[in-house]
């Protein structure tokens, strides 16, 4: 922690930079890039039934989009408006009236023939509805009803038999804490939240590394810094005003590199719309690009870090920041002697990457004084997300970049909730305020009144395989009780998700708007409860984006849809008829008391009972997280962790595969054109080298496949590293497999390994045991 405070926006110079121009044909005309003004005027059009309201959200509101963070149009990093499209698309989710009747009360194959994409479009749900086996349609309920029949249940069944989960998207942390202690309250640890699927290794590995689990740093130090690494994050595309904080950096003389697979088009170059100059000319953005293998990542860490010590042997201080070192950090042997153990040909080998390019940016960073990292899942989505991570930490802490200006460790999240879930404690490891660990629970059951479970809590992916235990067994899965998210769109193994989800007694789906998970039967019933928006809640609701600056939302006046209720009081109603005679002990009379208690309970979050008003925010933590570098760790020091290099086991002629984003925001797809690329969702990304040698040409259909399943699409050749493929999130899903969870954080595994055919060849051979065959030569995954 530190107690040096942010110092608020600041200007971008007014004279223009031609050097930083893509090119002097203005707003890139003829090149594939986003169309920011059709697009905007797309979003203004399907807004048009309700625009005042549209506009009050925009000025007035936090974005539900992403986790950059911005209140109403205005930011903590650059003067100017801050906007991007991905929050004008989200836009429509809050000023949507509510589905037609006849729609929602049509037969439920008539729904079942919709994707996400047009039942979300159909608008939002009116008030709480129920289908049960048998039943064709979705049936009015009152809310009464519906709460009764999930208490009941609740009731009957085990603590350890019911589960909830919480998208990240929009929720406040009014409603994290309030499901975070409501879960407690009822017996159940069973709790998770969507940053599971994104970034709970950054969480993990920064705790062990630094003793917090957070961005240290601001978006400010991006500018100015000597080096700003992107790693495995896609910026750009996922959090799009951080382009206008990127050209910022560009015209402070700070270099961009990004590591990635992919050379990503939206991170070499940019038209930031927001600034004149870059919106005609764009701008270069990626100063160096390194196309490391997928997984590949620690191997080139350990390239980095090997060259500093070879450095260092001739010539003391060279690379090493010693004098940080000696006050502030722990295990510099042990990591040594693990690094130097790799030879170089290990490294290149796993890493994809030359031993000359791995000096390089060792040599780059050893010059500069100030760099700062930022990643996303591109690390985090492995099953050794969290060791990725710590090689991360572990770079920044060999070299100082830590605790001071310019300098940090930035996991950058796609969810406008990541970071305040878990600080809320709505997941298996987390409580408000810290962890499980007794003292914690102690402190918390002091507040709280009532006893908090001892048993571990299971994350989402178990939950799901929990569904297919023996009934009788202590852990069955009998009821799912989830806010947002779509499992059958976001978890790996679609088939496998769906037969878990249809062997759960009850599930409730509390939301906004339809999906297709919402469709699927349960074995006695599945209830939808429309929840409000963050606007729509009475006392509003805060959140806490990427570099900790927690927002106050106000209540927005404007239309309400049916009987949707706020998020945070469903719970609390829940909770009051499952115990009624403890219901003293878990009600709320409104938000501002859940933030009152919430000051309490996570001491970093004192301060929050005090935002009431539009543009009211504070950030935890100071400016700098382990400022003066002093870690937030029992002895104060950053721990150095030394680990293996993964064992990546791809057998020749089998490519990786990894997911990517298009137009879309998370798992809600708004194109099926990439603007960056023109890629469509079911175009195979692959290098056009590795292309030849298969006798693949562009356009060809292609099948790309393993033991986990299939994915058939046509080849687009893209600048991917040879040897990886790319396929779009989440259709590319049916070929990751399941049950393969991150050691230390529970992150499901999004990478794996397949053959690509074309296929004409595939289809040829599906009937003579020749796919069969290969599928076996496949056993290539742990676990
Ligand atoms: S970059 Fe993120 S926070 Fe900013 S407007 Fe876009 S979606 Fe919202």
């Amino acid at each position: 922690m530190g107690n040096t405070k942010h110092s608020g926006p600041i200007k971008l110079p007014k004279k223009p930079d031609p050097k930083l121009w893509v090119s002097k044909v203005p707003f890139g005309l003829g090149k594939v890039k986003p169309h920011h003004i059709r697009d905007t005027m797309k979003v203004v059009w399907e807004n048009k039934d309700n625009i005042p309201y549209a506009t009050r959200i925009l000025t007035q509101g936090v974005c539900d989009g992403c986790a950059l963070g911005v209140s109403g149009l205005k930011d903590q990093t650059l003067t100017g408006p801050h906007v991007c499209t991905t929050r004008l698309n989200v836009l429509r989710l809050n000023t949507m009236g509510a589905i037609k009747e006849s729609i929602l009360h049509s037969d439920i194959d008539h729904l079942r023939k919709m994707n996400s994409t047009e039942l979300r479009k159909l608008g939002r749900v009116p008030y709480p509805l129920i289908r049960k086996p048998g039943d064709r349609k979705f049936s009015r309920i009152s809310w009464d009803v519906a709460m009764d029949v999930i208490a009941e249940k609740i009731k009957k069944i085990d603590p350890k038999q019911a589960a909830f989960y919480t998208t990240s998207r929009g929720i406040t942390n009014e409603v994290y804490y309030t499901l975070a202690k409501v879960s407690r309250f009822l017996g159940i640890n069973n709790v998770d939240n969507a940053s599971r699927i994104c970034h709970s290794p950054s969480k993990t590995a920064l705790s062990r590394s630094i003793g917090v689990g957070a961005s240290t740093c601001n978006y400010k130090d991006w500018i100015g810094t000597d080096v700003l690494v992107f790693w495995g994050s896609v910026a750009a595309n996922n959090q799009p005003v951080s382009t206008k904080y990127m050209y910022a950096a560009k015209r402070k003389g700070t270099k961009i590199i990004i590591i990635n697979p992919y050379h990503e088009p939206a991170m070499d170059k940019y038209w930031v719309p927001s600034i004149a100059e870059s919106a005609l000319f764009g701008t270069k953005i990626a100063d160096d690009f390194y196309q490391v293998n997928i997984g590949g990542d620690i191997a080139f860490m350990h390239g980095i870090m090997k060259h500093w010590f070879e450095m260092e042997e001739k010539s003391p201080g060279s690379a090493l920041n010693l004098e940080f070192i000696d006050a502030h950090v722990n295990g510099l042997d042990e990591l040594r002697e693990k690094v130097m153990s790799y030879q170089w040909n290990q490294l290149e080998k796993s890493s994809g990457i030359s031993k000359e390019r791995m000096h390089e940016l060792a040599e780059l960073l050893a010059k500069s004084s100030s760099a700062v990292f930022v990643w996303s899942m591109g690390l985090t989505q492995h099953r050794f997300g969290t060791d990725n991570i710590s090689q991360v930490a572990n770079l920044a802490l060999l070299r100082g970049f830590l605790g001071k200006e310019y300098c940090g460790l930035m996991p950058i999240r796609g969810h406008s909730g990541v970071q305040g879930s878990a600080e809320m404690g709505a997941d298996p490891f987390s409580l408000p305020g810290g962890g499980l660990d007794e003292n914690n629970r102690k402190r918390l059951e002091a507040i709280w009144g009532f006893e908090i479970p001892e048993w571990q809590g299971d994350i989402v992916g178990v939950s799901l395989e929990n569904s297919l235990l023996p009934a009788e067994h202590e852990r069955k899965l009998k009821l799912y009780y989830m806010s947002g998210g779509n499992f059958l769109e976001t978890m790996p193994d679609p088939n496998f998700v769906a037969e878990s989800m249809e062997n759960i007694d009850i599930r409730v789906h509390q939301d906004i708007i339809l999906n297709t998970s919402t469709l699927l039967d349960a074995k006695e019933a599945v209830l939808v409860l429309p929840a409000m928006t963050r606007y729509e809640q009475p006392g509003g609701g805060t959140s806490t984006s990427t570099e900790r600056m927690v927002y106050f939302s106000p209540e927005i006046k404007g239309p309400r849809v049916g009987e949707a209720r706020t998020e945070w009081e469903i719970y609390v109603d829940l909770a009051k008829r499952v115990k009624p005679e403890h219901k003293d002990l878990i009600d709320f009379k409104d938000a501002y008391e859940i933030r009152k208690e919430i000051a309490k309970t996570a001491p970093n979050y004192d301060g929050i009972q005090n935002l009431k008003n539009k543009g009211d925010l504070f950030q935890w933590g100071g400016a700098w997280l382990c400022e003066d570098g002093i870690c937030n760790t029992t002895d104060g020091k950053g721990n150095l962790i030394a680990v293996e290099i993964p064992e990546l086991r791809k057998p020749e002629g089998h490519f990786y595969v990894t997911t990517r984003r298009g137009k879309q925001f998370n798992s809600m797809i708004y194109d099926e054109k990439d603007p960056f690329n023109a890629a469509d969702r079911y175009d195979l990304l692959l290098n056009e080298v590795d292309a030849k040698e298969l006798n693949i040409k562009e356009g060809d259909a292609i099948v790309a496949f393993n033991q986990y399943g299939t994915f058939t699409g046509r080849a687009k050749f893209v600048p991917v590293k040879t040897g990886n493929v790319e396929v779009h999130w989440p259709e590319g899903n049916s070929l990751i497999p399941k049950g393969v969870y991150e050691d230390y954080a529970g992150i499901p595994e999004y990478n794996t390994a397949v053959i690509v055919e074309k296929a004409e060849t595939y289809y040829a051979h599906k009937d003579t045991k020749y796919v069969e065959k290969r599928v076996e030569e496949l056993e290539v995954e742990p676990h």
